[in-house]
Formats: C-alpha cells, structure tokens, sequence
C-alpha cells in the first residue's frame, strides 16, 4: 500500500481542557504515515479517519512526547553560557545547532541555571481535537525524502 500523506487541523489541549496549541488560522498541519513526523499516538488514531471526519483523541503521555526523564534537568554556571542573560523559557541546543537537543532555562539562581532537557509536553496525558483536511498518496519524493511536502509540510 502506497504511503499518505494527511493534512488536519488540531487544536491541542492538556487533560483539563487549557489549550496548547493549535492550528486555526493557519495552514492545516501535513505528515507522511510511517516515518515519525507525529507523536505514535496521533499518528495512529488519524490513520483510521476520513476526509472530512473530526474527532476529539486523547493522547497519553507515553504515546506523545513521553515520560519526564529527570536526568535531564541539569545546573549550568552562568559562566558557562554563550550568553549572559537568560531567562526562564530561553531554549539552547547542546553540541551542534543543527542536531544538538533543545533545553529550556527552568530556573535562574545567583550563580547559575537550570536547563531542562525534557520536551515541554513530556509527561503529559494530551487531548487533540482533530479535523482530517486532505487525505493523498505521498509522491515519489516524498518517500524518497522521508517526510510531507507542500503547506503544513517541508518547503524546499
Ligand atoms: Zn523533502
């Protein structure tokens, strides 16, 4: 069977109803099945939807962005930082920027700071509310690429 590639518009929220995220008002969000461009969960739920259909799926943290992992909570001097102010929400990559993991400033003490390398939604039991925009089979460059093309997906 021909890989798809499906464009839906979400609207994220935690299990007591805060919204997240969302993609109202701009292009629908678009992946290709099999390659991980999703969390598990999602992936699964869309993949058994039609064009057209809504659906609200709840997402348990171990199929979204998984547990919290507190090994990756880390102090870091303020002298060790490639700039001296930061603040709480700043992100930094560690090692190469371009592949480098994103950690997020935590806490700012007197001497130093708290990276936490955790996703920002690890841990978190998540609601979508989901409508299937466009369901197509993925072209040749698609596949040959490993992920969605087009609005919502990669542009080059
Ligand atoms: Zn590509």
């Amino acid at each position: 069977m021909a890989q798809r590639v499906i464009s839906f518009h979400y609207t994220l929220t935690d299990v007591e109803g805060d919204e997240l995220d969302s993609s109202a008002g701009t292009e629908p969000l678009t992946f290709m099945e099999g390659v991980g461009q999703i969390i598990p969960g999602l992936e699964k739920a869309l993949a058994a939807l039609k064009k057209g259909d809504k659906s609200v799926i709840a997402v348990a943290a171990v199929d979204a962005y998984g547990d919290r992992d507190e090994e990756l909570l880390m102090a870091v001097p303020k002298d060790k930082l490639p700039k001296p102010d930061v603040k709480v929400g700043d992100q930094f990559r560690a090692g190469d920027a371009a592949h480098g993991m994103p950690f997020t400033v935590v806490e700012v003490r007197e001497a130093d700071i708290v990276l936490d390398g955790n996703h920002p939604l690890a841990g978190m039991d998540l609601k979508f509310d989901v409508e299937v925009v466009e369901i197509r089979d993925a072209t040749d460059e698609e596949v040959a690429h490993g992920h969605a093309h087009g609005p919502g997906g990669h542009d080059h």
